[in-house]
């Protein structure tokens, strides 16, 4: 019996139906570092100005954090998460959660108008399998996205272009995040 006729689909090649995804290859460095054993990045003392600035720690209260990605899948893309150091969303008290959902919608409302963008990508991984990079500190993703950005990033992506515009994201948002805690009391 002749041998059953394969599809051919060249390799590599994306099915057509297949959704556009970002093309992000600066994030490979950030996966690599986070499998190794260092501090976790969520858990901080007091800051001071030029260590947030460095950190890019963006807001923080008594119960959660808000700081931009270092190895982000678009400008402006950044991580809310508790203060505590725990893995999982059933492990969060009623004052987290309820302050992580407003800075998730403060994130939106916020960087809608400021950076144009048209849309975001929210959601969190949860364990290595899923993804996460920081699997022990569970942590939330906003990320604006923008009509077109998928061919955009793949043109322009670089970390050079991307250090400058975290930079550029960090002035761009401290200054909304600052009031945050005005409007979440
Ligand atoms: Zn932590």
């Amino acid at each position: 019996m002749a041998p059953k006729q394969r599809t051919s689909r060249r390799q590599g090649a994306a099915p057509a139906t297949a959704p556009a995804r970002l093309w992000a290859p600066w994030r490979q460095q950030y996966l690599k570092m986070s499998t190794g054993s260092r501090a976790c990045i969520f858990c901080f003392g007091k800051l001071t100005e030029v260590e947030r600035r460095k950190r890019l720690v963006l807001f923080e209260n008594q119960d959660a954090v808000v700081m931009l990605n270092r190895y982000p899948y678009t400008s402006g893309h950044l991580m809310v998460a508790p203060r505590r150091h725990i893995a999982s969303p059933e492990l969060l008290d009623r004052d987290e959660r309820n302050v992580i959902s407003d800075l998730v919608a403060h994130s939106v409302k916020v960087m809608r108008p400021l950076m144009n963008a048209h849309g975001f990508n929210l959601g969190a991984n949860l364990g290595r399998s899923a993804g996460a990079g920081f699997a022990d500190h569970m942590h939330w993703h906003v990320v604006p996205r923008w009509d077109g950005d998928t061919n955009f990033m793949t043109v322009l992506a670089s970390t050079r272009v991307l250090s400058q515009s975290l930079e550029d994201s960090f002035k761009q948002l401290r200054p909304v995040f600052k009031t945050a805690g005005a409007e979440l009391s």
